[in-house]
């Protein structure tokens, strides 16, 4: 039987350095990288009726609907650049959407492989998003602290003006917080029930998270 293919999710609390093992495991594998959360931030800057709906929420640190987020995966998850393993980052969020997820994963024959689960301490977290910068145009994370970019202020990989996202301050970081809490949180069960997710300790260095990721992986 061939290799079952690197179908993952990552899933983590917000700042637990999901964006910076979604670049390390993307480039190491050449699977596709699905952010839900990028996509919504490209929606926004393109005015799209998608990003105009999706603001409301993100601006308030709140979940965009189910209906919404699932269409939007729908369509790239069946894509032909998936098939040869994608990693689903900040999807699903809640458990109507890994209900939808699983409907969705069996009818294209594209099973999830693994669940990595990124645990960080929460004090942490807040420190780590105030920090945090993104590069608006390729999506490329840093923080000022543990990942800062080559030049200040300067994306690494297109030389594009970091930016702080809009929803990475104090009072937005709480709301997503409970968001997580309240409607994330029980996937933990709910893969590990389906014997998928993997623990990974997300307080070690960027490159000790990653080793195991690779190794909860078997890769
Ligand atoms: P992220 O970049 O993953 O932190 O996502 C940024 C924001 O986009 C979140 O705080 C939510 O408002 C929204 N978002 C991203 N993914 C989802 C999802 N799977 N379900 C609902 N809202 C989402």
């Amino acid at each position: 039987m061939s290799e079952q293919k690197l179908n993952i999710i990552l899933m983590g609390p917000p700042g637990a350095g999901k964006g910076t093992q979604s670049e390390l495991i993307v480039s190491k594998f050449g699977i596709k990288h699905l952010s839900t959360g990028d996509m919504f931030r490209e929606a926004i800057s393109k005015q799209t009726p998608l990003g105009l709906e999706a603001k409301s929420y993100i601006s308030k640190g709140l979940l965009v609907p189910d209906s919404v987020t699932i269409n939007l995966v729908k369509d790239s998850l069946a894509n032909d650049e998936c098939a040869n393993g994608y990693l689903l980052d900040g999807f699903p969020r809640t458990i109507v959407q890994a209900d939808a997820l699983d409907e969705l994963t069996k009818k294209i024959q594209r099973p999830i492989f693994k669940v990595i689960n990124i645990q960080a301490d929460e004090k942490i977290l807040i420190e780590r998003i105030v920090s945090r910068r993104i590069c608006p145009n390729c999506g490329a994370s840093y923080n000022l602290k543990s990942k800062k970019p080559l030049v200040d202020g300067e994306c690494d990989l297109c030389h594009s003006k970091l930016v702080q996202r809009a929803d990475d301050t104090e009072a937005s970081f709480k709301t997503r917080l409970d968001a997580y809490h309240q409607q994330t949180q029980p996937l933990i069960d709910y893969y590990q029930k389906k014997g998928l997710l993997v623990n990974v300790d997300g307080l070690q260095e960027i490159d000790k998270v990653f080793n195991d990721i690779c190794k909860g992986l078997g890769r």
